[in-house]
């Protein structure tokens, strides 16, 4: 019968070794539901002694003998029938897995590790268990000796039991989808870290000013140029946090200016303090500290998956540009006309010479949906061009030296060069404008 297969093997277990009610019961874990491997040992315990004392009351000599050698691994569940039977104190022996810790462990565990959890505003967790090898080791061989099916590892104990009890003491929620934190445990030394997931923003900018790149430009003598990434950094200041990653669909040239719609951006903040920032502070303190160059617009929080929609080129469906193009010789109307005969063309464009070293040297096809232009003075005209993501608009307009087709200056037959690019408008998949939260 099952019932006594359980039975029998706990006592084959205690009569190897000592063990606690916990680590007992650990060794069965997968037996019955709703118990605790607290609730698990002592009870297989009991009916261990309760055995034992009925078969003493028939006058069994060898039971009585057992009973007297296996009772100090049993524990104090043996205490009171063994004063009875032998008249003295039960000498207990420690558990030789846990050494009778484990259960202060948990407790300590859970107390510390709720307030290291709230101290970086934490409300959805995960916890991670570190365990020696050896003590691994030890319970396998032990569940292997005895033929276990249906144990589990101090270390599933340990995470499930601290994770359980900062759930429903502390109101933190165990969530292995999308944890904000992992509380790391070290077994026995009480060692314990955090590690933060990072924040995910959600949102859009604007770069107002020229000459301002979109990532932080490191050069020997500080920052090539201004950024983005560098503006949002004063984000820090409010929450905490080690570093800003900025994921943007696409980027502008430095000496371009972002209006219009925006870029969408999802901006990853590394190890932050605070999980649930005040948006429109974070707004005001980019453009305070950027000096009004770089605006950005919070829409909400992301997950990580979310980045790599924002990433994709192809997220990008179209873009509108404003250029201002100087034409050797000037423009007449008939020229203007003849950059209309761009509308809806396909661009063939080999990787420009200014970004080969960056880049690899291939040729890209890219739709050219609108070109739009009109007449400033002398030689400078003024043009609203609309492409699909991923045009190089500079080269568009003088050709790069035949790598780019057709051009401007290839239609005009005289050199065009931008002047000024501004983008206006990105327009977005639809992938984009369904945020998860
Ligand atoms: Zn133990």
């Amino acid at each position: 019968m099952s019932d006594i297969n359980v039975v029998g093997k706990a006592l084959e277990i205690l009569k190897a070794r000592p063990l606690c009610d916990r680590c007992l019961g650990r060794f069965f874990a997968g037996l019955g539901r709703g118990w605790s491997n607290l609730e698990r040992g002592a009870a297989l315990k009991k009916v261990i002694v309760m055995g034992y004392h009925e078969r003493i009351r028939e006058g069994d000599e060898g039971a009585l003998r057992e009973f007297g050698e296996v009772a100090g691994s049993i524990g104090v569940h043996a205490s009171g029938l063994y004063r009875l039977l032998f008249g003295g104190e039960l000498e207990v022996r420690g558990c030789s897995l846990c050494g009778g810790k484990l259960d202060g462990f948990i407790e300590e565990a859970v107390v510390r590790g709720f307030k290291l959890l709230s101290l970086y505003g934490v409300s959805r967790f995960v916890v991670g268990v570190r365990v020696p090898r050896g003590l691994l080791e030890l319970e396998e061989s032990i569940a292997l000796q005895h033929g276990l099916r249906y144990w589990e590892s101090i270390r599933g104990e340990v995470r499930r039991e601290v994770g359980k009890a900062i759930e429903s003491r502390f109101g933190l929620k165990v969530d292995f989808e999308d944890p904000e934190a992992m509380l790391v445990v070290s077994y026995p030394d009480f060692s314990m870290e955090v590690v933060i997931a990072s924040l995910f923003i959600r949102g859009r900018y604007w770069k107002v000013g020229r000459m301002i790149s979109q990532a932080y430009w490191p050069t020997v003598g500080g920052a090539r140029y201004y950024s983005i990434e560098q503006a949002l950094y004063s984000i820090l200041e409010v929450l905490g946090g080690e570093s800003i990653v900025l994921h943007a669909s696409g980027r502008e040239d430095v000496d371009a200016r972002m209006l219009g719609s925006g870029r969408p951006v999802i901006v990853e903040v590394k190890a932050p303090r605070v999980r649930r920032p005040d948006l429109g502070l974070l707004e005001r303190v980019v453009r305070e500290s950027s000096g009004g160059l770089v605006i950005v617009k919070l829409e909400g929080l992301a997950r990580r998956k979310d980045v790599k929609a924002y990433k994709e080129e192809v997220a990008v469906r179209s873009k509108i540009y404003r250029a201002l193009v100087a034409v050797d010789g000037g423009v007449s109307l008939e020229d203007l006309r003849l950059l209309e005969l761009l509308n809806g063309v396909t661009v063939l464009q080999r990787t420009p010479r200014r970004v080969l070293r960056r880049r690899r040297d291939i040729i890209r096809s890219r739709k050219l949906y609108q070109v739009k232009c009109r007449p400033i003075a002398g030689p400078l005209i003024e043009c609203l061009i609309k492409t699909s993501g991923g045009l190089y608009v500079k080269e568009l307009i003088n050709g790069d030296d035949g790598r780019t087709k057709p051009s401007f200056t290839e239609v005009l037959g005289r050199r065009a060069e931008c002047l000024e690019l501004d983008v206006l408008h990105v327009e977005e998949h639809p992938a984009l404008s369904t945020p998860t939260q």
